[in-house]
C-alpha cells in the first residue's frame, strides 16, 4: 500500500520544488550577502522546505526552529492569537530574519508571529514560503519569497501533513476524497 494511491492528483512535482527551491536560494544568497542571516523554520510543516532551502543557500547563516499553535477562536479568524510552543534556541537582536514557512494560507499565524519576532529587535523580519494559499488570505500580509500559488484546496506533501500523515511525500498533491471520509 503506496501513499501514492491516496492522491488524486499532483500540483507541484518534485523536479519543479527542487528548481523552484534552487531558485529561491539563489535570490535569497543575493539579498543578503553580507547581513546576519537567520533562517527560522515554523515546524513541522516546514522542515522539508528548510532541509532543502538552508542547501540552496550559499552564504552564511544560522537557522532556528519553533514551533506555534493558533488558539483563542477558530484559526480562521484573525482574532486568534499565536501561542509559542517552542521558542527559539538564539536571540533576534541585529539578526536578519527570514521565517520558513510551508504554506501561507489564511496568513493568521505569521500576522501574529512577525510582530512578536519584531519586539526582540532584529534588523529585519521576512516570510519565505513554499506555497501559497492568496484566495484564501484573512490577514493583511504577503510572502517576500513565493514558491508556487495553489488553489483552494487541502494539499499535503512536502511537510504538509493530513492527521500528521503524507509529510514524507516528495511532491505537492491533493488527497482523494474518500481519504477524509
Ligand atoms: P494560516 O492559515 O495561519 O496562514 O496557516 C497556518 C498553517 O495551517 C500553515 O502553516 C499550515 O501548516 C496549515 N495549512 C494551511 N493550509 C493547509 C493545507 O492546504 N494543507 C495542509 N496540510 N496544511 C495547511
Ligand atoms: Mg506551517
Ligand atoms: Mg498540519
Amino acid at each position: 500500500m503506496s501513499m501514492n494511491d491516496d492522491i488524486k492528483n499532483i500540483l507541484v512535482s518534485e523536479e519543479a520544488l527542487k528548481a523552484k527551491v534552487a531558485e529561491l536560494g539563489a535570490q535569497i544568497s543575493r539579498d543578503y550577502e553580507g547581513r546576519n542571516l537567520v533562517l527560522v523554520s515554523i515546524l513541522k510543516g516546514s522542515v522539508v522546505f528548510m532541509a532543502d532551502l538552508m542547501r540552496a543557500v550559499t552564504i552564511p547563516c544560522n537557522i532556528d526552529f519553533m514551533v506555534v499553535s493558533s488558539y483563542g477562536g477558530s484559526n480562521t479568524t484573525t482574532s486568534g492569537l499565536v501561542k509559542i510552543i517552542k521558542d527559539l534556541d538564539g536571540d533576534l537582536s541585529g539578526k536578519d530574519v527570514l521565517i520558513v514557512e510551508d504554506i501561507l494560507d489564511t496568513g493568521v499565524t505569521l500576522s501574529k508571529l512577525v510582530p512578536m519576532l519584531k519586539m526582540r529587535n532584529p534588523n529585519s523580519v521576512k516570510i519565505c514560503t513554499i506555497l501559497d494559499k492568496p484566495s484564501r488570505r484573512k490577514a493583511d500580509i504577503q510572502p517576500d519569497y513565493e514558491g508556487f500559488q495553489v488553489p483552494d484546496e487541502f494539499v499535503v506533501g512536502y511537510g504538509l501533513d493530513y492527521d500528521e500523515k503524507y509529510r514524507n511525500l516528495p511532491y505537492v498533491g491533493v488527497l482523494k476524497p474518500e481519504i477524509y471520509a
